[in-house]
């Protein structure tokens, strides 16, 4: 009756912990959203839209003005150059994107070389499409690969690798040689990346978000997608995008076609506005979220945890071992969120095999308040397990 790849699959780690925080009562910095409503002004252009445009099926493909902006913005701030009306598609926010991409661009049988650890929508969608999926695991504190490992886990057979940069849940950026080296053994392997960027305008200490598709040989043979619930913070926003040359963009549409077929237009609409007149946004959102991260940290830190390095996201995440505490990140997140009050990402959720099982994913996309009083909770969950 049921696809085995959907039979018995667990609810997602975020809607569970997320479940757990409603029912204890919980500090919720587990799954990722901003305590923020977002800001007012594109609000109120999709309210406007709402109420004076059009409600009814907008292009296939996305508002002409919506892929004009995403266009635009991705020159301004990437050094991309796409066309408008051949390179773009808006889906049902990112997750649509991943679906289309995987569905159109993968047969049964084809390999597809993944990192993990890897956002939990990966894995069923590119089973579900029928590929074969070869991980690459990723380790802390760097969560980097290597020559060595990519020369393991790529074959004749490869058609696709999956990059998620910056890295939800490590909150790493790939650097730029890892990016090279990505892309010397795409072009070697005929390959296509399907690069998830969700988090490209969510980087901190003065990044710059460098796309793979800029690299030698990437630009007819890389899919990017974004997601405007992460440009604006506002993640039930879900409007995505798939950018890629015309070639692949016309078997993406087709199948995002068949998913979703489009976006509500109100939305389109208040992205499109957003990202033409709300451009402050993109320099005053990232500064903000550094001084959470920065808040965040200070006071795990004086209360003896161990935190790792976050360059971008929402997250940052505590080694658990190097903080003291004996229980695994699994146990960890169950007694925090039951008995301190806070919920927070065992990261093993994002591994399908060997996981790393000694760190926990915090976000603090939240208001100063909140993460104080989760500070004084952790500190006592701490206090509680440590070894
Ligand atoms: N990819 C990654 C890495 C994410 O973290 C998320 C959501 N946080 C998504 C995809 C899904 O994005 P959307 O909400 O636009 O579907
Ligand atoms: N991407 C979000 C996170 O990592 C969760 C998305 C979801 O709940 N589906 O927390």
């Amino acid at each position: 009756m049921v696809h085995p790849v959907f039979d018995n699959l667990p609810t997602t780690i975020f809607e569970r912990m997320s479940g757990l925080a409603r029912q204890h009562g919980a500090i919720n910095l587990g799954q990722g959203f901003p305590d923020d409503q977002g800001p007012l002004p594109v609000r109120e252009a999709a309210a406007r839209a709402l109420i004076e445009g059009s409600n009814q099926y907008p292009p296939m493909r996305g508002l002409p003005a919506l892929r004009a902006a995403v266009a635009e913005h991705y020159g301004r701030t990437q050094d991309l150059t796409l066309d408008p009306e051949t390179e773009i598609t808006v889906t049902s926010g990112a997750t649509e994107a991943l679906a289309a991409a995987f569905l159109s661009l993968i047969s049964p049988g084809d390999e597809v070389v993944l990192f993990q650890p890897l956002y939990d929508a990966y894995l069923p969608l590119v089973r579900r499409a029928g590929g074969v999926p070869r991980l690459v695991s990723l380790k802390p504190p760097h969560w980097r690969f290597d020559r060595e490992r990519l020369e393991a886990a790529f074959s004749p057979r490869t058609r696709m690798v999956v990059l998620n940069s910056p890295l939800n849940p490590a909150g790493v950026v790939t650097p730029d040689e890892d990016l090279a080296l990505l892309a010397e053994f795409c072009v070697r392997h005929d390959v296509v990346a399907v690069c998830d960027e969700v988090w490209e305008a969510v980087v901190f200490d003065g990044r710059r978000h460098r796309p793979l598709m800029t690299f030698p040989g990437m630009r007819e043979r890389t899919v990017k997608i974004g997601s405007a619930g992460k440009l604006f913070g506002m993640t039930g926003w879900k409007v995505g995008f798939l950018c890629a040359a015309p070639p692949l963009t016309r078997a993406l549409a087709a199948a995002h076609q068949f998913l979703t077929f489009t976006t509500p237009p109100n939305l389109q609409a208040g992205v499109a506005w957003g990202l033409e007149h709300h451009r402050a946004w993109f320099d005053e959102m990232p500064a903000a979220l550094q001084r959470s991260r920065d808040r965040l940290t200070a006071g795990l830190r004086a209360a003896g945890y161990v935190v790792l390095e976050s360059q971008g996201t929402y997250f940052l995440n505590v080694d658990l071992v190097a903080s003291g505490i004996a229980e695994n990140d699994v146990a960890f997140c169950e007694r925090c969120v039951t008995d301190f009050g806070v919920a927070a990402i065992p990261v093993s959720a994002f591994f399908a095999e060997d996981a790393v099982t000694t760190v926990v994913r915090l976000c603090f996309a939240k208001t100063d308040a909140t993460l104080d009083t989760a500070v004084q909770r952790l500190a006592a969950a701490r206090e509680a397990m440590t070894a």
